[in-house]
C-alpha cells in the first residue's frame, strides 16, 4: 500500500481534492482533523500541556485553541515543543488507520508537509497548486474573513516554487485543466513508486 502525503498551501483546494479522491473510492486521512480530535481528548497530551502551559489551555469543550495559538504564534520553543509532542501519536493513529484501509494507496491529507520535513515519512507526495490571487479569494469567501488575516496565515507556509521541486506529482487547481483527468495521471505515477 502506497502511502502518500497530500498537502497544498491555504485555499490551493487540497480538501476539496480529497473530496473527490474519497468518490474515486480512495481512503482519505485528515491530519488536522485527527490532530485536533487527539489533542482535545488523549489524556497523556493533556497532561503535558497543562504542566507547560497551565489549566487555561483546556476548557469544558477541550482544548483552547485561541490560547494555544497566541502561545504557539509567540514562541518558536512552545510551537517546537506542541509538534514533539503531537506528532508521534498522530503518526501511530495514522498507521493503525492505514492498517485498517483495503486499497492499494491511500492519502494523507495536511497543510504543512515540506515545511516541516514531515513528507519524508511518505511513499511520495500529491501537491496541489493554484495561483496566489485565486487562493486568497477562495479563503475570504469560504472563511468569511479579510485579504490580509488569509496573508496572514499564509505567511508560515512555504511557497509553491518552493514545494514543487519536491513533490512527486503535482495538481494545478486553478478551474483550468480538468481535476479528475489530472488525479488519474498523478494516481498512476504515484502508484509506480
Ligand atoms: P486550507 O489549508 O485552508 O484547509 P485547502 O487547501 O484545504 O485550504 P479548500 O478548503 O479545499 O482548500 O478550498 C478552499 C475553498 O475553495 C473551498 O471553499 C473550496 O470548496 C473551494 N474550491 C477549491 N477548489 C475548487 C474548485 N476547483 N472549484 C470550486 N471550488 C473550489
Amino acid at each position: 500500500m502506497k502511502r502518500i502525503g497530500l498537502t497544498g498551501g491555504i485555499g490551493s483546494g487540497k480538501s476539496y481534492i480529497a473530496g473527490i479522491l474519497e468518490k474515486m473510492g480512495y481512503p482519505v486521512y485528515y491530519s488536522d482533523k485527527e490532530s485536533k480530535q487527539i489533542m482535545d481528548t488523549h489524556p497523556f497530551i493533556r497532561e503535558k500541556l497543562i504542566e507547560r502551559f497551565g489549566h487555561k489551555i483546556y476548557t469544558g469543550q477541550g482544548l483552547n485553541r485561541k490560547v494555544l495559538a497566541e502561545l504557539i504564534f509567540s514562541s518558536e520553543e512552545h510551537r517546537l515543543f506542541v509538534n514533539e509532542l503531537i506528532h508521534p501519536l498522530v503518526r501511530k493513529n495514522f498507521e493503525y488507520w492505514c492498517s485498517e484501509q483495503r486499497s492499494p494507496i491511500v492519502f494523507n491529507e495536511a497543510a504543512i508537509l515540506f515545511e516541516t520535513g514531515a513528507y519524508q515519512q511518505f511513499d511520495g507526495t500529491l501537491l496541489v497548486v493554484a495561483p496566489l490571487a485565486l487562493r486568497i479569494e477562495r479563503v475570504m469567501q469560504r472563511d468569511r474573513c479579510r485579504q490580509k488575516d488569509v496573508e496572514e496565515r499564509m505567511k508560515s507556509q512555504w511557497s509553491d516554487v518552493q514545494k514543487i521541486p519536491l513533490a512527486t506529482a503535482v495538481i494545478t487547481n486553478n478551474g483550468e485543466f480538468p481535476l479528475v483527468s489530472q488525479i488519474e495521471r498523478s494516481i498512476q505515477k504515484l502508484l509506480s513508486l
